[in-house]
């Protein structure tokens, strides 16, 4: 999604979980472990995807769209289709979202990526460049006097 922000990316973990799995460390039935609530919220608001489960290779992986926030209040923690993502980033000013894979046939199920949406990343692309400022702990005044 072109707006969100913050991205972070748990591809790194899915790679290492996969190589315990490979190796004998883990079995099948520590990661195949998805709850009757993730699979409804695969069968009912889950994102087909064309990428073939890693344990069972028999079925594609299904997106699940998780979203966080204090704006939400009740919603809070509740699936979302892929659709709902940009109705709610337009009304909302900030709230995260948590993307699970799941596989219908195994149940194997692990975190894809995590990102923030809103209206609060709409606002102006030059803001987001003072932040990663800050976090560098260098402010704009203090670089400027680095330079002469
Ligand atoms: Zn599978």
């Amino acid at each position: 999604m072109r707006t969100s922000r913050q991205v972070v990316d748990y591809s790194l973990q899915k790679r290492a979980v996969l190589r315990e799995l490979l190796a004998g460390r883990i079995g099948t039935y520590d990661v195949c472990d998805a709850s009757p609530y993730l699979k409804n919220a695969a069968r009912f608001h889950g994102e087909p995807t064309d990428h073939r489960c890693p344990i069972c290779r028999s079925e594609n992986l299904i997106h699940v769209h998780y979203i966080y926030g204090d704006e939400l209040k009740q919603s809070a923690g509740q699936a979302r289709t892929r659709a709902e993502l940009p109705v709610l980033a337009m009304t909302l000013r900030e709230f995260q979202v948590f993307v699970v894979e799941v596989c219908p046939g195994c149940d194997w199920n692990h975190l894809v990526e995590q990102f923030l949406l809103g209206r609060d990343g709409l606002a102006g692309e030059a803001e987001g460049a003072g932040e990663s400022v800050a976090a560098n702990g260098s402010t704009p005044r203090r670089r400027r006097e680095a330079q002469r």
